[in-house]
């Protein structure tokens, strides 16, 4: 072999190194099942958020007949949000912006408190994860049948049971799909054209690829979503403090750790019997610390006391707790727990204001809408009588179930007349724009003007839309323009 044939091989060694140090595989988590009262609250929490999430679609809601009569229904075909008996149209985003900010700050204000409870328990990720889990258990059995089985050669009992598995799987994963697709289009409606073939093909491909990822996501990739893909864990540390209940091993009662029976007086109460690390569902040992990987769960609790009791020791050697006490119960004390710290106070200050302000918002919502555009392409005409035009176009939006006229004026340009082109209205001082029920109404006015009245080629003009019927008022600035007063004939 050649020196330079020689290199490149053990480059080539060195690149292998590198990887393996790089990358670990995998290693497959196999869960035990546990049961405690952490175990039952996580079922209640499970069962509640599914039941939410499959029935929402399918619950009525009485509006104009002109309007879907789902309770929650995004419509992105025609534009709209519905949510019980509140009506968001584009216009609104801002308050979609104010529904983020108020539920980024709970989420802080929540992970300060109690840790990675939202992970731990509500989390889609972890909901479907645990149901997902619950089949597995139930087809292939608990976590010691399963790593013989999966272990073992391929026999009958195996396939039919990795099968039966993965068809439930698939079986949960297309009602997921299918339940996401009611959020966007009326549920009973899509049902009976699903099945009947006659529903749009951006249905079945949307079910389809919902389907997929919730077979991925829950049945596959598992723990791996909230180690590897959830940005989450890497910046939820930050809202962390020594006063935030976490999921904790009481290292001070544990250790030095027994196996086995333990001789009155010596050693800590942890047998080192890994329960806990057999029963979390992310494969880490909670006697390690706070770890990335933790959820919060608390199956390690459950886990842990009922070696506790097995072996007549006292419960919660695993059990919430801060770091704080934790440190005091290590000196023979103990520190209470604090609710309003520095950090809480903000979150909840923030979020009191976040939502006083979404309350104050929606209670002051208008039912029109106004917006105003000047025409680009000649910013002014000037006339045979030698006033100046210029062009709009006006977009009003009328947000009630029935037709309206709008009346138009104008405010800061003396003697203004408008006219509108495809209406054809006016010459008038101010005109009546007729909109249909829920719709935006476009229009486009000239509105004449006397060059006199003009301060260096422009004014400022507002526009003042008047609803006839419930004379709500609304009003849009633009501005009037005409020559430089320089270039000024
Ligand atoms: S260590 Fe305990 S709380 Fe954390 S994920 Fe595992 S079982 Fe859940
Ligand atoms: S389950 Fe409890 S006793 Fe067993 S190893 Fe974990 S902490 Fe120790």
């Amino acid at each position: 072999m050649s020196h330079v044939g020689s290199v490149q091989k053990r480059q080539q060694v060195v690149q292998e190194e590198e990887v393996q140090h790089l990358y670990a595989n995998r290693v497959r988590v196999y869960p035990k099942t546990v049961k405690g009262p952490v175990r039952r609250f996580k079922w209640a929490v499970l069962i509640f958020c599914l039941t939410l999430y499959y029935a929402l679609p399918w619950l009525r809601w009485t509006r104009s007949p002109a309007q879907p009569s789902q309770a929650v229904l995004l419509d992105l075909w025609h534009e709209r949000f519905y949510f019980f008996n509140l009506e968001f149209w584009p216009q609104d985003i801002y308050y979609l912006t104010g529904l983020l900010i108020m539920g980024a700050v709970s989420l802080f204000l929540v992970t300060s408190l109690v840790g990675r409870v939202w992970c731990g328990y509500t989390c889609p990720q972890t909901v479907w994860t645990d149901l997902f889990m619950w089949i597995e258990a139930k087809i292939e059995g608990d976590r010691n049948e399963r790593m013989k089985r999966d272990a073992a050669p391929m026999s009958f009992d195996k396939v039919w049971r990795k099968v039966a598995k993965h068809a439930a799987w698939v079986f949960i994963a297309f009602w997921t799909g299918g339940a996401w697709i009611m959020y966007y289009v009326d549920a009973p409606t899509v049902t009976v054209e699903f099945w009947t073939g006659t529903a749009s093909s951006q249905v079945y491909f949307f079910t389809g690829l919902f389907t997929a990822t919730t077979y991925l996501l829950a049945g596959w990739a598992r723990e791996q979503v909230c180690t590897y893909m959830c940005p989450w864990p890497r910046f939820q540390a930050a809202m962390l403090d020594e006063q935030s209940l976490t999921v904790t091993y009481q290292a001070w009662r544990g250790e030095p750790r027994t196996r086995g029976k333990r001789v009155d007086g010596a050693g800590g109460d942890c047998v080192d019997c890994n329960a806990c690390v057999t029963a979390c569902p992310t494969g880490i040992d909670i006697r390690d610390g706070i770890q990335l990987e933790c959820i919060n769960c608390g199956l390690c609790i459950d886990a842990c006391n009922h070696v506790m009791e097995r072996t007549g020791r006292p419960k919660w050697l695993i059990t919430w707790d801060t770091y704080a006490d934790q440190a005091a119960k290590a000196a023979g004390q103990h520190a209470a727990f604090r609710f309003f710290r520095p950090r809480t106070i903000i979150y909840l200050s923030a979020l009191v204001i976040a939502a006083g302000a979404m309350v104050v918002a929606l209670m002051l919502r208008p039912g029109i809408g106004l917006s105003v555009q000047h025409d680009r392409a000649a910013l002014f005409v000037r006339l045979a009588s030698g006033d100046l035009r210029n062009g709009y176009t006006i977009k009003v939006v009328n947000k009630a179930q029935s037709p309206a006229i709008f009346e138009i004026s104008t405010l800061g340009l003396p003697n203004a007349v408008l006219t509108e082109s495809v209406e054809n209205l006016g010459p008038a001082s101010q005109l009546g724009l007729p909109v249909k029920a829920d719709s935006v109404g476009t229009f486009h006015v000239f509105v004449s003007g006397q060059p006199a009245m003009l301060k260096d080629g422009s004014s400022a003009i507002d526009f003042a839309l008047r609803d006839t019927l419930t004379g709500e008022l609304t009003t849009y600035h633009s501005v009037f323009m005409g020559p430089n007063t320089e270039t000024r004939p």
